[in-house]
């Protein structure tokens, strides 16, 4: 495939602009995949993804185009939208020439479009705008090519106005890929040097990398070398991602494809890493900055005995998402586990649903906190959240920029929420780091009948400390089981009682008359709940119960 028919590209937008349908409709009417009704967010494959509407992984797709006579290879990646993981965007890109940044007719730019834009003017990329969605019928698209123009400084006739879900001028799409976006800048006949950008773990196959080749040809059988470890593979396989695998000869610099040779474990398949020929070392490529995780939890098996299958499904799901950060851990209750960094609350949750569904672990995750540095010794919404105000821009005369200084764990579990439904909807939100501040933070323990609860051990800040005590308490109070005896629930800081609830005594059901079937269906259920119990003092506490107080402090 000569190097000026190919065009890498990804295509990036605001959650729910349509970045999945848009790529459904391209593999359609590139005959990649058959056109039929069921082509419903062909590259979300992964459970989670069908289940909640989201697109949490990137997926690369090989295109075949035919224009004015002449075959185009169009490789696309699809990328995640919301903010937790828009490290998996910028990873992707590194791969790319150009981007489809697609925008909601009617919503118009929000804070994800914002900053996938800059990403990709950051990587020098050509930015396509693709206004989607015009079928609608609040559809606005001439406001939203204002908004692109005046945010982005990018001519409004540029813009595309198509409706991904009816495929309404998805043509022209293809059409401003082939015209708008350079062929990669890459020489094939220097010696291989190919970017591993992602991967993926098959239980029979060992790990799956996905490559963009820069310089030379990589061929079945070829010897090859990790820069990262310094370790030889040969190569078993090479090929294409059509979406699924399809082996190849050889894989030639502009394209993007996947590779299998024999690497077992993340350490081994680094993302980031350069593979280049034994015989022909080369300079490595410069790889990507590290993922930041901004929120931590404690990560343990519910059972002792599983710890060796949590360890290697955990092992195996960060070689497929290795923005996640894994040290060995351990606590007093819970046993031997480990602390993980995520990139944001969704990102946990998603890691945990993934183990789950994919690996038929069962966790028990404690409440997740921020790094804080610790120093020994002794108006709305923002106002209560600490918050300082840095600049407003208007993007139109009804809508508006606005940039603040956080601490972070004030929006890391409840503000995306809380800020949504305080704008019926309207608002959205974007953050990075800003780093380090000096705060009055406080240790606060939870006590069931005197006895610490160590998965609910938290950092707070001096002024919340009683309100968000008093508030576990309360949903501690709501999720545990009554038990045969009463129990105090309090948070603690040091040895002072900041708050209190009283969980009182449970009474046999057998005391009230009824029905043998409804009891008995109650014992039953009890019986299986107290698989997952774990005793704290005296008192059993159920995983749910945990797990309760824990999502929504
Ligand atoms: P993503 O999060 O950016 O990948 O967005 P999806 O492709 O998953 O689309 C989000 C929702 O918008 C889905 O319910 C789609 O059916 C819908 N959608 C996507 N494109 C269009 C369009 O052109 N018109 C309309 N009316 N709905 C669309
Ligand atoms: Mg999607």
């Amino acid at each position: 495939f000569p190097v000026e028919n190919i065009r890498n590209f990804s295509i990036v937008a605001h959650v729910d602009h349509g970045k999945s349908t848009l790529a459904d409709r391209l593999l359609e009417l590139t005959g990649t995949i058959d056109k039929t009704e069921n082509n419903k967010q062909v590259l979300d494959k992964l459970q989670v993804e069908r289940e909640r509407g989201i697109t949490v992984k990137a997926q690369t797709a090989s295109l075949f185009y035919n224009c004015e006579g002449k075959q185009y290879l169009l490789n696309l990646i699809d990328t995640p939208g919301h903010v937790d993981f828009s490290y998996e965007v910028s990873r992707s890109l590194s791969a790319c020439q150009g981007v489809l940044l697609v925008v909601d007719a009617n919503e118009g730019i929000q804070a994800q479009t914002v900053a996938n834009f800059f990403l990709a003017f950051e990587a020098q990329l050509s930015v396509i705008p693709v206004i989607n969605k015009i079928d609608l019928k609040n559809a606005d698209p001439e406001r939203v090519e204002n908004q692109i123009e005046k945010v982005f400084d990018i001519p409004s006739d540029e813009c595309i106005k198509i409706s991904a879900k009816l495929g309404t001028n998805v043509e022209s799409v293809l059409q401003a890929v082939i015209e708008r976006i350079p062929p990669p800048k890459v020489h094939r006949k220097n010696p291989l040097r190919a970017l591993v950008f992602d991967s993926t773990f098959d239980q029979y196959r060992g790990v799956i990398a996905n490559v963009a080749l820069f310089d030379g040809v990589v061929s079945k059988g070829d010897k090859i070398v990790s820069a990262h470890t310094q370790k030889t593979y040969e190569v078993n396989e090479v090929g294409v991602l059509n979406p699924n695998e399809q082996p190849t000869h050889k894989l030639y610099a502009g394209q993007v494809g996947y590779l299998i040779a024999g690497m077992k474990n993340v350490i081994e398949a680094q993302i980031g890493d350069t593979l280049y020929l034994h015989k022909q070392p080369v300079e490595p490529l410069p790889g990507f900055k590290s993922a930041k995780p901004m929120v931590f939890a404690g990560m343990y098996p519910v059972d002792q005995s599983e710890y060796n299958n949590l360890k290697s499904a955990i092992e195996k799901l960060t070689l497929n998402d290795s923005s996640v950060t894994v040290h060995r851990d351990s606590s007093l209750a819970l046993g031997a586990g480990w602390r993980l960094g995520f990139l944001g609350l969704l990102h946990m949750e998603v890691f945990n649903q993934r183990l789950e569904q994919e690996y038929n672990a069962s966790v028990i995750l404690t409440t997740p906190t921020v790094p804080y540095k610790a120093v020994l010794s002794s108006s709305k919404l923002i106002k209560a959240r600490r918050a300082v105000q840095k600049n407003m821009i208007f993007i139109d005369q009804n809508r508006v920029m606005l940039k603040y200084l956080f601490p972070l764990n004030e929006i890391v579990v409840d503000f995306y929420d809380s800020l949504k439904s305080l704008s019926s909807g309207y608002a959205s939100f974007d953050y990075e780091d800003a780093g380090y501040q000096t705060a009055e933070l406080v240790k606060m323990d939870i006590l069931l009948n005197g006895n610490t609860v160590e998965e609910l051990v938290t950092v707070v800040h001096k002024d919340k400390a009683h309100s968000i005590g008093k508030a576990i308490c309360e949903r501690l109070k709501d999720s545990l089981p009554r038990q045969l005896f009463e129990i105090a629930i309090q948070a603690a800081i040091g040895s002072k009682i900041i708050a209190r609830e009283t969980l009182p005594i449970f009474k046999n059901i057998f005391q009230y008359g009824g029905d043998i079937t409804r009891k008995m269906k109650l014992l039953k259920r009890q019986a299986e709940g107290k698989k997952k119990l774990r005793k704290i003092g005296n008192v059993e506490v159920p995983k749910d119960a945990f797990i309760k107080v824990l999502k929504t402090r």
